[in-house]
């Protein structure tokens, strides 16, 4: 527990019908008694809600018309006596209220300080906290679903399952080493670790298999649209975005900057962007747009290589096409509904459609999916991780877990193997902040916006 009440904010900022001003400490309920009139906190129930008035009571100015909710330690959110005052949304009113609230002596939230506490007084594991964060950031169904499994301790149990299974069988070695005349205990040997270890690496790698797909889930995938000009990649963006963002003309080149958009698949975000800026009129610029297309197919998680079946393949067509060859690409032979003169002797594996129809943009995003394997994801089959900082964990522990495999591969003494074992139990540890470290909570927590 902490000895200062914090407040803030609790709400976006900006004009609303309510605001809503948290506190929480061991003097939230002491300092609302001193700006509130109405009913007597001091003696309200846990999760009650009281009509009253928030007032300066030094000016004897009366601020704004509030209901305060109460929920006394430890069933709040922090575990400790949590206040919300509920007033009217403007900011000038809000702001007021969580002045005065200063002035009696709360202290102003850093970002994620409410979650911080939840944390450290034990309401939530770090997963939970973090998916409190995915929660508020999710953009799509998926994706709070996603977050809601993180929020209801799912990646916290599929954590610990893994640490039990390492620990009974740290557990047993230590026995077999520190009281080697216990005769009744299990001699823990290779071959009985082996197994187990291999198993636990074998569900692992299934879990860090789905990681990047319920990564692109949770964040959405970088997409580029390359190709050169009058190809029709920003037909395409438009009928993606299905909005009229890229200027569609017939000249060369119009497009002269990179048009971003972003799109909804069906669970699934695409951050687009078009490259704009090939032109074949000179020399240089073509170089130029050739360029920009390599750092964004670089940077970019998937492309979309346009070729125009209406013109024959080209330098630049084949450029593209060497340049992107290793990448998670889609070749897209668009203008079917024109005369053919594209060479597809030299094409393998392409999407030919018509950018104008709706129909064929629909094939397209077919094929994005499939390339994102989103189609095979099933959040109610089992837990997975996405979050960039449990997949490293895991990996970690996993490396662990496979010198462990190749200590036992060289008959090493089970006392080393188990050096391996403790080591992926401290790494899966430390994806639920068993071991938390002051840096690592500082960072996460700063995260979180204000008053959450
Ligand atoms: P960009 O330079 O690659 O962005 O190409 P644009 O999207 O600006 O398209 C160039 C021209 O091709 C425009 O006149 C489009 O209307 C036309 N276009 C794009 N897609 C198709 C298609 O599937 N069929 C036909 N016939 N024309 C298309």
């Amino acid at each position: 527990m902490f000895d200062d009440t914090i407040v803030a904010i609790a709400s976006a900022y900006g004009k609303g019908a309510v605001s809503v001003i948290r506190l929480s400490g061991e003097d939230a309920i002491k300092i609302v008694c001193k700006v509130f009139e109405g009913k007597d906190l001091s003696k309200a129930k846990s999760h009650t809600i009281s009509y009253g008035r928030i007032k300066d009571k030094k000016k004897d100015l009366i601020l704004d018309e509030v209901l305060v909710s109460v929920f006394r330690t430890p069933r709040s959110f922090t575990r400790e006596d949590v206040v919300e005052i509920g007033c009217h949304g403007g900011v000038f009113v809000t702001n007021r209220i969580l002045e005065l609230l200063l002035e009696n002596g709360a202290r102003l939230a850093e970002p994620g300080e409410f979650t911080k506490r939840a944390f450290l007084n034990g309401r939530i594991d770090l997963t939970q906290a973090e998916a409190v964060m995915d929660i508020i950031e999710a953009r799509s169904s998926e994706a709070m679903q996603l977050a809601n499994h993180g929020l209801l301790g799912d990646v916290k149990k599929l954590i610990v399952a893994f640490r039990k299974e390492i620990l009974s069988a740290i557990a047993m070695i230590e026995v077999n080493i520190d009281y080697p005349e216990y005769d009744d205990a299990v001699v823990m040997t290779n071959a009985l670790i082996k197994p187990m270890v291999k198993a636990m690496i074998e569900k692992m790698d299934e879990i860090l298999e789905m990681a990047s797909t319920v990564r692109i889930i949770r964040e959405g995938i970088k997409t580029a649209i390359i190709g050169r000009p009058n190809v029709g990649k920003s037909s395409l963006l438009n009928a993606l975005l299905r909005e009229d963002r890229a200027i569609v003309t017939e000249i060369a080149g119009t497009t002269r900057d990179t048009i971003e958009g972003t799109l909804q698949l069906g669970g699934l975000t695409l951050h687009l962007v078009d490259t704009a800026g090939i032109r074949s009129t000179s020399d240089q610029i073509e170089k130029i747009g050739v360029e920009r297309s390599r750092k964004m197919i670089a940077e970019a998680e998937i492309i979309l290589l346009v070729l125009d079946n209406s013109n024959p393949l080209d330098e630049t067509d084949l450029e593209l096409l060497e340049m992107s060859k290793k990448k998670n690409r889609i070749v897209i032979v668009n203008k079917i509904d024109l005369v053919s003169k594209i060479d597809m002797s030299k094409l393998d594996d392409v999407l030919m459609i018509s950018a104008t129809k709706e129909g064929d943009v629909r094939l397209l995003e077919e094929k994005i999916r499939h390339h994102t394997k989103i189609n095979e994801w099933n959040p109610r089959d089992a837990t997975y991780l996405g979050n960039a900082r449990h997949v490293s964990k895991m990996k970690e522990a996993r490396k662990s877990l496979e010198d462990a495999l190749s200590s036992i591969g060289n008959n090493m003494p089970v006392d080393v193997v188990n050096i391996d074992l403790v080591s992926a139990w401290n790494r899966l540890g430390e994806i639920i902040g068993e071991d938390k470290g002051d840096s690592l909570l500082n960072e996460l927590f700063a995260k979180f916006c204000l008053g959450k």
